[in-house]
């Protein structure tokens, strides 16, 4: 049974240049039938989870109107300590939305911010500018939101760390209790990959990228925002329960296009194509487009690769008891390379080796070590 839920909202106003997540320019007509053919599932559901989550895309995207109908429908759902997040752009979060998220009981609201350059926004292809982002954070908390956390990129082309540092300080002025901060990446399939191949973008090296993600981990640090993950920095308690989930590599069920479950070791993967998928629903077929059943040792292995991203990384009794496998019998050949090399660190209690992390470097290169692990 799956612990948490997850549900795709696959509408943005416009592409930013850097996105591949999968989603499509807002259109009313689809967002109605997308939501009418989710609330059926919805409501088939016969179980609450401890986390729910609505991501995207851009939920506030959607109208007043269709908001409101979700959260009604995603009511049964919901425990009395459920984690309820959803993620709100600045340009489409009014008073109105706040109210009816307060009022639905969502308690933590992820802002897609990102910057608070107008310029950098302007060459990332972002239609809010640092106004408006510092407004919706505002508004959210003036309004009763205790929870509020905002994503943050860094390492755009052009960038310098004294800019990025400004943003940071900036960032931590505001009423949040989280932020994730991510460095910018080329994807295949978007504009940018595209600028990049063509020469009218030329990313910024390594090196000073490297300098940025540590300015960051230090800056935030000083003013009480601890690292949790690789990305993810917190107030103390306010570390998002919904995210850690995927980390401990437990099930969740993802709704919509696009999105994925993972429970009881299967893997299935739904269409990416919001028509198709409204089409298969109306029709009473299955959205699943792809399913894998894991093995036990791909199970464990996978654990391995997304739990050393978090700041406890791998206890070695939590992961035997997590998986059935003995962690250091299971990656003898991955272990002694990463420690050799600098990014994993073991954790000793009275003598003994109790677990491993990541050391600086190996947050630095964490997919790296993740890899290895696979
Ligand atoms: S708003 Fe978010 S999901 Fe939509 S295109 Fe931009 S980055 Fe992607």
């Amino acid at each position: 049974m799956a612990t948490s839920l997850y549900i795709h909202i696959p509408f943005c106003k416009r592409k930013c240049l850097y996105c591949d997540f999968y989603s499509v320019i807002y259109d009313n007509g689809l967002a109605t039938a997308y939501i009418d053919v989710l609330i059926p599932q919805i409501e088939g559901l016969n179980q609450q989870f401890s986390t729910i989550y609505i991501g995207g895309g851009t939920p506030t995207a959607l109208e007043e109107t269709l908001l409101s109908k979700l959260l009604k429908s995603l009511q049964k759902c919901l425990k009395q300590d459920t984690e309820f997040t959803i993620e709100a752009n600045p340009e489409s979060l009014d008073e109105d939305k706040v109210k009816l998220f307060l009022d639905s009981g969502i308690n933590r609201l992820s802002i897609g911010a990102q910057s608070f350059r107008d310029k950098k926004l302007r060459m990332l292809g972002r239609i809010h500018d640092s106004r408006k982002a510092k407004e919706a954070v505002w508004l959210a908390s003036k309004r009763g939101f205790k929870n509020i956390g905002i994503d943050l990129i860094f390492g755009v082309w052009e960038e310098n760390i004294e800019a990025w540092k400004k943003e940071i300080e900036e960032a931590v002025k505001l009423p949040l209790t989280h932020i994730s901060s991510y460095s910018l990446t080329y994807e295949k399939s978007t504009p940018l990959f595209e600028a990049v191949k063509n020469g009218s973008v030329k990313p910024l090296a390594d090196d000073l990228a490297a300098g940025m993600y540590e300015a960051a981990i230090e800056g935030l640090a000083v003013r009480g925002f601890g690292q949790y993950e690789v990305s993810n920095f917190a107030k103390a308690g306010y570390e998002c329960r919904h995210n850690l989930n995927y980390w401990n590599n437990n099930s969740y069920m993802g709704l919509g296009a696009s999105a994925v479950s993972y429970i009881d070791g299967v893997r299935e993967a739904n269409i990416r194509d919001v028509g198709e998928y409204i089409r298969r629903m109306e029709m009473k077929k299955t959205p699943v487009v792809s399913s894998e059943k894991l093995s036990p040792v791909r199970r464990a292995k996978e654990t391995a690769a997304v739990k050393i991203r978090t700041r406890d990384g791998i206890d070695f009794a939590w992961f035997k008891e997590k998986t059935g496998f003995d962690f250091q019998e299971l990656e003898k050949r991955a272990i002694p390379k990463l420690i050799e090399n600098g990014l994993l660190k073991y954790r000793k209690e009275n003598g003994i080796l109790t677990g491993v992390h990541l050391k600086r470097k190996g947050l630095l290169l964490c997919d790296m070590v993740s890899s290895e692990f696979l």
